[in-house]
């Protein structure tokens, strides 16, 4: 995934900085000076990287914190708002409205996967009861029409456009036009790119926005972007009014700081992320759980919206209690890993958990992820439900994995049928997405809130 490198060295930064015996001045420096390598490195625009780092040491005065607070705690929390601050432009796109006219304009470069997008977009409203359809205004790239015409038809959402029409500008407004007659709520127009910013592109965008007069005009944006990504998107800013950004490719291992300093140079918030080729790969953007989860910290707010799909509601609650105090217990993973799998797309889901790392379920590789989800509870099962007067801890209401012996994993082996080696594997398993767990001990409501401002 995009920036998983990113979140990964950020998170190691903090983490060193937690290991030092005292949080002095040396070591917030140390761990700045890390954290603003990796945002270079990822190609966030130097200067968001250097006014994040001033406004860290502002907030976080040393002298002025008095024994006792948690420094580590408070650290984090300005380097997760500050993180949180270059996403949010701190006002929201125009939010579209159902049932009245909404004319939607996409604009981009050649190849950033803005036709794709648009259909996307097109069938994620229409799923929640939307009337789409889709205006293709790219006569520019031969093949645009039928692409876009391929992608509506697969969607059922109704489209149009010319193979022989030349002029952009009227093959748009008699698109408008016709779906508006046509009562539909979501008119999304798709323009032409270019390989590079040119006159050309800015003029023919100028052109079909005054005429279609949109209500919001998306920049859609490829993720591998990189340094030229500030410059591009300030172009495209300049030429019309952009009003939010959709970041494509995430899927993909491009370094992305590039695509984010978009939202700094549009001073418009991104809304959705494209994660695949396919229509459903479309991910609504929330600046807050996205860099929860780019820290390793899990998006729990995110996570409880799916678990109130699968769970029933009257264990809700419960689960709640233990995510906010933190005790994670191997029936709290097993109970985990029962969700997980009802819950599907897996993947996706996966990494919102704090601790459930990619690794356990990587993309395109769902169906081993789950056959290993299978085996770990086959073992689990194994375990004794019940407490003995030798070892009154009940093996999976345990949180101590020192409590597992090598006598006690050998018994699990051979009661699921599984190798040692597997049981040795589970329990690591378990420490690790422990350990992340017991670092969200009090966050969990405040994630649930969707407020870790607080
Ligand atoms: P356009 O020229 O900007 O209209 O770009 P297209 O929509 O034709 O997309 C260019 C390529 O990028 C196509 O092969 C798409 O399938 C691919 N693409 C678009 N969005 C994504 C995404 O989120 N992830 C991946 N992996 N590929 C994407």
């Amino acid at each position: 995934m995009v920036l998983a490198q990113l979140g990964g060295s950020i998170s190691r930064a903090i983490q060193q900085m937690s290991n030092a015996t005292v949080i002095d001045e040396k070591a917030l420096n140390d761990c700045l000076n890390e954290i603003t390598r990796a945002l270079l490195q990822s190609d966030v625009q130097f200067k968001l990287v250097r006014d994040m780092q001033t406004n860290i040491k502002k907030i976080v005065n040393l002298d002025d914190l008095a024994a006792g607070h948690n420094k580590r705690k408070i650290i984090q929390q300005a380097i997760f708002n500050e993180l949180c601050k270059m996403l949010d432009p701190g006002k929201p796109s125009f939010a579209p409205k159902k049932g009245k006219t909404n004319v939607v304009m996409f604009v981009g470069l050649q190849g950033s996967g803005k036709t794709t997008t648009c259909t996307k977009y097109a069938y994620y409203h229409q799923k929640k009861g939307w009337k789409p359809a889709l205006v293709c205004a790219d006569t520019f790239r031969a093949g645009a029409f039928d692409q876009l015409k391929q992608n509506a038809t697969k969607a059922k959402i109704p489209f149009y456009g010319s193979y022989t029409e030349s002029d952009p500008v009227k093959i748009a407004v008699e698109g408008v036009e016709r779906f508006k007659d046509e009562n539909c709520d979501l008119i999304i127009v798709d323009t032409s790119g270019r390989h590079k910013q040119e006159a050309s592109l800015f003029e023919e965008m100028r052109q079909v926005s005054e005429a279609t007069r949109p209500d919001l005009v998306i920049f859609v944006m490829d993720s591998s972007i990189g340094q030229a990504a500030f410059d591009q998107a300030q172009a495209f800013k300049q030429s019309v009014a952009v009003g939010a950004v959709i970041i494509t490719k995430m899927d993909g291992h491009a370094k992305g700081g590039g695509a984010l300093s978009a939202v700094a140079a549009t001073k418009s918030p991104v809304i959705f992320i494209g994660t695949g080729e396919h229509m459903d790969e479309f991910e609504v953007f929330d600046v807050k759980p996205f860099v929860s989860r780019l820290l390793g910290m899990g998006d729990l707010s995110g996570f409880m919206d799916k678990i109130k799909e699968v769970v029933p509601m009257d264990q809700q609650p419960e689960l709640l209690q233990k995510l906010s105090e933190g005790n994670f217990t191997l029936r709290v993973m097993y109970e985990q890993f029962q969700n997980l799998l009802k819950m599907g797309p897996i993947g996706q889901v996966f990494s919102m958990l704090p601790g459930f790392s990619a690794d356990l379920m990587p993309k395109g590789h769902e169906k081993e992820g789950q056959a290993k989800i299978k085996r770990y509870m086959t073992m689990m099962d194994s375990m004794t439900n019940q407490g003995n007067t030798r070892l009154p801890v009940l093996e999976l209401d345990n949180s101590n994995p020192k409590l597992m012996n090598e006598s006690r994993m050998m018994r699990i082996a051979r009661g699921s049928g599984r190798p040692v080696r597997e049981v040795m594997e589970l329990f690591e398993e378990y420490k690790r997405i422990a350990k992340a767990w017991s670092n969200m001990k009090g966050l969990g409501k405040m994630a649930k809130k969707g407020d870790m401002s607080s």
